[in-house]
């Protein structure tokens, strides 16, 4: 209803151009952004089937009054000719994915490479910046003076004494898009230092990304393809551009034969892609052991086979819904000028999960984490803040058999108490797992059919803390995530024994050299953290009551 009021005979039209785009989550960004900043505009799909006729969609688009257009596959590069101007990276990257309207007809930009940089930058990716390379970043200029995400694109990282990174843009007047405001975090992160890049694909993201790599003063490159003739091409466009970056060509088969120490990966191929989410782009583990850090261009499904190979060795990677959300806001603030803040950042990104997560994952939380990490202690917290209800699986598992956990360790060994953990694991997902508790499936159906009901049946979840060692089992990481959304308190080991340094009932904490065997368990498990957590909370000299805060804005909550 207060959307049919919204729109009326001053309304500004802007939409997207493309096919097939059914399941486009650009409205979804661009309506949000409309109604948070208070701006008379309504943003559409417009499916274009017949490509032969893409000219004349545009003409038409252009003589309605349509104010501005997103460009989506299969029409990127089969705009530019219909365009009255183009941006000169857009021009050099061969796709623009962003219209504007002039007074002669349609500008086209690509606002993909901002987004993939601001997405790296935003979880602490360092690049070079040579002296005077962003300055010879020409083509970030365009948005100056209007954009907060060309001031976070331009000069975000701030590399400390301590080598943490700091968030220059936080402004405390809210006018620039911060980069932890985005995710509701007052944090800093760890830093990464990339100098050498590897792309996976040669198509139009990672043509994108591939420019991005030069506008950050990047020297290294190795792009990996299925199809060498379009990576040789593509290593050719880049360095007409950058003449001074050194990049070579292989075969996707050939992934092993990267030449680098380390890199970063970014994977911009469809392989992974929901529905062929058992796909990967390369299972060579040479490769997999070199990366520093990787980004997954693909969003849906949140973590691809890709990227678990990059968690189970408990490296740092991202899925694309953070380049996906920076690349249409800086589109919406080349359309309207109207400058987007670090809130409303944070508010679409939180729409656009909610809309990722509805139906395919449960509403619940599982927290994961070594010993010593507060599950129990902040799972019951986050349950009463949420008002939702909190199951201990350790508790669990005392009541069905009557016996404590040392006992179950000392009469079954830990084997035999892995398998009682897999056991009421794989009952609580049989029971909560579908996104619904008992008595909200029994609401959602009874009122499924209005928008208040279906609302409500997807509010509410349990939270779920969890044992130390849960993860250890590989069935049992799928599992968690078929549970819920895993969130995993992070803890050092220097923290885990200044909380339990005390501890008797801990079995595998007991005997001597505390820290020796913390070090080692931590070290022996992280990777199996990493792999299932959909988002990770450092909780180290942090309270209770400040990581159930951090954890209700990561997960959407707040
Ligand atoms: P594209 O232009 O069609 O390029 C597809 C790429 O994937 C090509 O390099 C192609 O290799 C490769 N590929 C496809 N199937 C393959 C297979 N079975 N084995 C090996 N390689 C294969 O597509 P695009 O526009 O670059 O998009 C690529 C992905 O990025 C899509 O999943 C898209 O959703 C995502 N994306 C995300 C964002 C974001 O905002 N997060 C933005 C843009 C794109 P060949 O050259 O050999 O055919």
């Amino acid at each position: 209803m207060e959307e049919a009021k919204r729109i009326g005979g001053t309304t500004k039209v802007y939409g997207l151009i493309g096919h097939p785009i059914g399941h486009t989550f650009s409205p979804l960004i661009h309506n949000t952004l409309a109604s948070l900043t208070d701006a008379n505009l309504v943003y559409t799909a417009f499916p274009v089937e017949d490509s032969a006729r893409i000219g004349d969609a545009m003409n038409g688009a252009f003589a309605l009054g349509v104010q501005g257009l997103n460009v989506t596959v299969p029409y990127k590069s089969a705009v530019i000719p219909f365009l009255a101007d183009i941006d000169p990276i857009a021009r050099e990257i061969g796709a623009v994915n962003t219209l504007v309207r002039t007074e002669n007809g349609y500008k086209g930009y690509n606002t993909d490479y901002i987004g993939l940089r601001q997405a790296l930058e935003s979880e602490g990716v360092v690049f070079p910046y040579a002296e005077g390379e962003t300055e010879k970043a020409e083509y970030l200029k365009p948005l100056a003076g209007r954009s907060g995400v060309n001031a976070a694109a331009d000069t975000a990282r701030d590399v400390s004494n301590d080598n943490t990174v700091h968030d220059k843009n936080a402004a405390a007047d809210g006018t620039t898009v911060s980069l932890s405001q985005l995710r509701g975090e007052n944090l800093s992160v760890r830093p990464i230092h990339v100098r050498n890049v590897v792309l996976i694909g040669a198509g139009g993201a990672a043509r994108a990304a591939g420019f991005m790599c030069g506008t950050v003063g990047l020297r290294h490159l190795t792009i990996l393809n299925r199809t060498v003739e379009k990576a040789q091409s593509l290593a050719n466009d880049i360095n007409r551009v950058f003449p001074d970056m050194e990049i070579r060509v292989l075969p996707l088969s050939d992934a092993g034969r990267v030449g680098y120490e380390e890199f970063l990966a970014i994977q911009c191929t469809n392989v992974g892609l929901y529905p062929h989410t058992d796909e990967i782009p390369t299972t060579s583990t040479t490769f997999y052991r070199r990366i520093q850090a990787a980004y997954d261009c693909i969003y849906n499904p949140e973590e691809t086979q890709f990227l678990a190979q990059v968690h189970r060795r408990g490296k740092r990677g991202w899925c694309g819904i953070d380049m996906l959300l920076w690349q249409g806001i800086a589109a919406y603030q080349y359309w309207t000028g109207i400058t987007v803040t670090g809130e409303q950042a944070a508010a679409v990104r939180s729409e656009l999960v909610g809309f990722l997560q509805n139906g395919k994952r449960s509403n619940n939380i599982v927290l994961a984490g070594f010993m010593g990490s507060g599950k129990s202690t902040i799972g019951e917290a986050l349950a009463k803040r949420l008002g939702w209800q909190h199951m201990d699986t350790d508790e669990l598992i005392v009541q069905a058999t009557g016996k404590t956990i040392s006992q179950i360790f000392r009469d079954e060994g830990e084997e035999g108490f892995r398998t009682i953990e897999t056991k009421t694991l794989q009952n609580l997902v049989d029971a909560y797992g579908s996104g619904e508790t008992a008595s909200e499936k029994a609401t959602a159906t009874s009122d499924a059919h209005t928008d208040s009901g279906k609302r409500k049946a997807g509010a509410k979840g349990i939270v779920f803390s969890t044992g130390g060692g849960i993860v250890l089992q590989p069935e049992n990481r799928a599992l968690l995530r078929k549970l819920g959304r895993v969130v995993l308190l992070d803890i050092s080991a220097e923290t885990v024994v200044a909380r339990l340094g005390r501890d008797h009932q801990r079995p595998l904490l007991q005997g001597p050299d505390r820290m020796k065997k913390v070090r080692t368990l931590l070290s022996r498990r992280q990777g199996a953290y990493h792999e299932c957590a959909d988002v990770t909370v450092e909780v180290d000299d942090k309270s209770p009551d400040v990581v159930v805060k951090e954890i209700m804005e990561r997960t959407g909550r707040q």
